[in-house]
């Protein structure tokens, strides 16, 4: 049996692996993924964490992966499908079949990105529509492309893109950016960006690929030629596996303080899956550095 199970090894299981190590505690991290560090691998700079400046996000990911290995913290390429409260343990259940044992979780599952649920959306996943400038943009090298959102990840998307593609919109719903400022910024001085406020996309169009995007603009339909949308409208969280277990707000954010406590005892929540303002690789790795203290005071508690 363990003494922590950390789920996801994104910034906050990362950085939740260093501490528990250190602990001295009966760990390991799981994730799903192939050697996986999290959202921030789609990032292509990262000028907001302190030390490491100008990082790209993959790269950020990968340090955080090796610091986690240098001190000796063991993982396991496993998806969690189901956790099952026992008396003072937790039974995780694998999608291969495999039954893990634990005192206490440590839930950083973090989030994964909003959908907008229009005709076509499904049907030109991956074919036309990407969550992942930074993966997929070079596909459109001298094409023209669609940013959907309006918030700092729709902002640095479209940059990102606007040095690969011939053209890219920025289709957002209101009439103004939600993005920082220094990113507005940035978008202004770009000449090959256009922003289209006000516009609400209700069809992705095309026969094998996308080809166009349709959206209402002041009660009326318009249409854009476009060879690939980038969706940047926000996230959900990944906190399904907690349903009936611990509480979550109507987001379905874990609810949980900075020091990760929960409402069901032994299980802690760090990063971006709890509630909390900022949704950042600094707070996420403070938070896993948090859970480790919350979840060795519970176990010390439990054996005294
Ligand atoms: C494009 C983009 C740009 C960003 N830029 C910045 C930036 O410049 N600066 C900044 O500070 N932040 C940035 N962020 C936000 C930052 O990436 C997140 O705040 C951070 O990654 C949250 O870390 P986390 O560990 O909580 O969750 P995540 O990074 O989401 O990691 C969660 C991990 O859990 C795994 N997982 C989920 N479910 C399961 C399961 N059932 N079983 C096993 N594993 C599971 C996932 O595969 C994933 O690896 C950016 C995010 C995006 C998408």
């Amino acid at each position: 049996m363990y003494d922590v199970v950390i789920i996801g090894s994104g910034p906050a299981g990362l950085s939740a692996a260093v501490y528990a190590k250190r602990a001295d505690l009966n760990a390991v991290v799981l994730e799903k993924e192939y050697l996986g560090t999290g959202q921030i691998a789609e990032s292509s700079r990262v000028d907001n964490y302190l030390g490491l400046y100008g990082e790209s996000g993959y790269d950020l990911g990968e340090k955080f992966r090796r610091h986690a290995e240098a001190v000796g913290a063991a993982f396991r390429e496993a998806e969690i499908v189901k956790i099952i409260p026992r008396k003072e343990s937790y039974l995780l259940k694998t999608a291969d079949g495999q039954d893990i044992l634990t005192r206490t979780v440590i839930y950083a599952a973090g989030t994964k990105r909003r959908q907008l649920g229009i005709k076509g959306e499904s049907e030109f996943l991956s074919k036309g529509i990407s969550f992942c400038a930074v993966c997929d943009g070079a596909f459109y090298a001298g094409k023209k492309v669609a940013v959907i959102g309006g918030g700092d990840t729709a902002l640095s998307d479209a940059l990102y893109l606007s040095g690969i593609a011939k053209k890219v919109y920025l289709l957002h719903r209101r009439e103004q950016f939600r993005a920082n400022a220094a990113l507005q910024n940035a978008i202004k001085r770009t000449a090959n960006v256009e922003c289209v406020f006000n516009a609400v996309p209700n069809a992705f169009l095309g026969a094998e690929k996308l080809s166009a995007v349709n959206f209402l603009r002041n009660g009326a339909e318009e249409s854009l030629t476009v060879d690939g949308v980038f969706l940047a409208i926000g996230s959900v969280p990944n906190s399904g596996l907690l349903a009936g277990i611990a509480d979550r707000d109507e987001d379905g954010y874990v609810i949980a303080d900075e020091n990760g406590i929960t409402s069901a005892a032994g299980i802690f929540a760090a990063g971006d899956v709890r509630t909390k303002r900022l949704r950042q690789v600094i707070t996420a790795a403070a938070d896993g550095a948090n859970c480790v203290g919350s979840a060795r005071a519970y176990l010390s508690q439990k054996r005294s």
